[in-house]
């Protein structure tokens, strides 16, 4: 076995190791107990214009290697992700405050979305077109962007920012990483260190740690970069969409962004299977996760029946260490987050939502929270929570049903359970969604499969096919194989 890597004070900046040259510092702390994991010197605009620059040198070689070369990076990126699968595990409970469970399949999905890079770029195809102009022929090629700037989000730190890093890489882009404050580690500095124990050359991989407050702006402004694949909240995605399609280089933006996602239980529903997944869709991660059920939706004729079952599920589920096995619902991120979420109960209450289920807080251990009687007006239906607590609504009917999914600015994921897999499939469509599940939880990714959302959560795709499309770009050349007459 590998030693474990150590060293997560300095960050890889223009392909060299170093301290951030800002004066501040940052402490990185476990969300569970509070002990300190790391101190880190901050990145400054230098550092991450140094980083741009060196990417941009890099890339052009980079670009110009075989497929069968890029590949076999990912496939030995792979290699090292299972060889050292304790270490990543540890970290994310350490760092994001995973549970064993949530880190598992953390770690399996962003494994699985470096096996696929793995395979792109061996499939990236032009075309030729014909032309309408005597002796000329179209020809489409597709190629790699060139700079990519990816931003993540602390919740899903490693997966999040590897679902932008590997297929930008494997389809000869270089790539610069601002991964959230609170998760420098799992969201770039050990991906740093499992590229660059593959073999990635120098200068193609930059991690910059810094405020996104203090350094986003820079960042999404810098000339170099061709796109910035942003994953977070919608309120900061709207600001990166202006800046980068509105500011002096303009480039492309991804943006995948907040959901609310709507989980309905029709009248024909099997109660337990629902129950089963909307407690898993719910409650991983302590709800912390855009595709997470936001609000639940029930027929009234089943209302009574699905409370009571769900209830009793989510009474038993166990709060407490995020490494205990049998832990369930682990800490929140940090005690903004908690302090939100204090806030969202007490509105709840105010609101007049029936406290179903409730427990006492304590340190960033939320407890489940469930409430019943809640109306599409009220905030934790319009609103994401992106927590462990979730609202209960009645719908009339099925028609009720679907107006209520549809009603708020998100278009995520969802899910609806059904007996009828027809009408299952028929309601699913009427989602305005990205993302549709009949008879599962809307917290669902593979990594040959499109995922992202509509109206304000978000523009782009990631995965399969559809990230071949986000991370190269069409390059028309024309060839005029006999002289063309022109008229004058
Ligand atoms: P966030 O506050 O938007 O932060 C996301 C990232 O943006 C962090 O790296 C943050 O840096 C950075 N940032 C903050 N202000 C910035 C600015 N002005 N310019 C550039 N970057 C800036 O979101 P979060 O609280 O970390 O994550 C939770 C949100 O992400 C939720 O809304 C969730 O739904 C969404 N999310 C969406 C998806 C999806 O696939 N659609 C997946 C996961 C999460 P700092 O940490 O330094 O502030």
């Amino acid at each position: 076995m590998s030693t474990a890597y150590r060293d997560f004070q300095l960050q890889p900046i223009a392909g060299e190791w170093r301290k951030g040259s800002g004066e501040r510092t940052a402490r990185v702390t476990n969300p569970y107990d509070g002990s300190e994991l790391l101190e880190i010197q901050l990145a400054t605009r230098d550092d991450l214009d140094a980083a741009f620059l060196a990417a941009e040198k890099a890339q052009a070689a980079w670009a110009a290697t075989p497929p069968a070369q890029r590949s076999a990076l990912l496939q030995r990126v792979v290699a090292i992700f299972d060889a050292r699968k304790e270490e990543i595990i540890d970290w994310l409970i350490r760092e994001s405050g995973s549970t064993r469970l949530k880190a598992n399949v953390e770690w399996g999905a962003a494994r699985g979305i470096t096996l696929e890079a793995a395979s792109m770029p061996g499939r990236v195809h032009g075309m030729t077109l014909a032309s309408n102009v005597p002796g000329k022929e179209n020809r489409v090629y597709r190629k790699p962007l060139g700079v990519v700037g990816v931003i993540s989000p602390w919740n899903f730190p490693l997966h999040l920012s590897q679902r932008s890093i590997a297929p930008a890489l494997a389809l000869g882009n270089a790539v610069v990483v601002k991964p959230a404050s609170d998760t420098p580690v799992t969201g770039g500095l050990l991906l740093a260190k499992i590229f660059e124990e593959a073999g990635l050359p120098e200068g193609l991989l930059s991690v910059v740690v810094g405020a996104g407050s203090e350094i986003g702006d820079a960042f999404v402004e810098h000339r170099v970069p061709r796109l910035i694949s942003f994953t977070g909240s919608t309120q900061v995605g709207r600001g990166i969409g202006r800046i980068a399609s509105g500011g002096e280089h303009i480039k492309k933006v991804s943006l995948e962004l907040g959901g609310n996602s709507p989980f309905v239980v029709l009248d024909d529903a099997d109660i337990e299977q629902a129950v089963n997944a909307a407690a898993m869709g719910k409650f991983l991660h302590q709800g912390q996760i855009c595709m997470a059920v936001n609000r639940i939706i029930v027929d009234e004729s089943r209302y009574d029946a699905f409370v009571e079952r769900f209830v009793e599920k989510v009474k038993g589920l166990q709060v407490g260490d995020p490494d205990d096995m049998a832990t369930v619902v682990g800490p929140v991120i940090n005690a903004k987050q908690r302090e939100g979420l204090e806030e969202k109960i007490a509105t709840a209450k105010r609101e007049g939502a029936t406290v179903l289920l409730e427990g006492e807080i304590q340190g960033q251990l939320v407890p489940p929270h469930v409430f019943g009687d809640v109306t599409a007006e009220m905030e934790i239906s319009r609103e994401e929570i992106f927590g462990p607590l979730v609202g209960i609504q009645k719908a009339r009917d099925e028609a009720h049903a679907l107006e209520l999914a549809n009603g708020t600015e998100y278009g995520l994921s969802s899910a609806v359970f059904s007996g009828d897999l027809a009408r299952g499939l028929r309601f699913a469509q009427g989602i305005k969604a990205g993302m549709t599940h009949v008879n599962d939880m809307p917290v669902n990714d593979e990594a040959h499969v499109p995922f992202g959302g509509e109206k304000n959560s978000g523009l782009g795709r990631f995965n399969g096919d559809w990230a071949i499309e986000e991370f190269t770009t069409d390059h028309w050349i024309s060839v005029q194989h006999a002289p063309r007459g022109y008229p004058f």
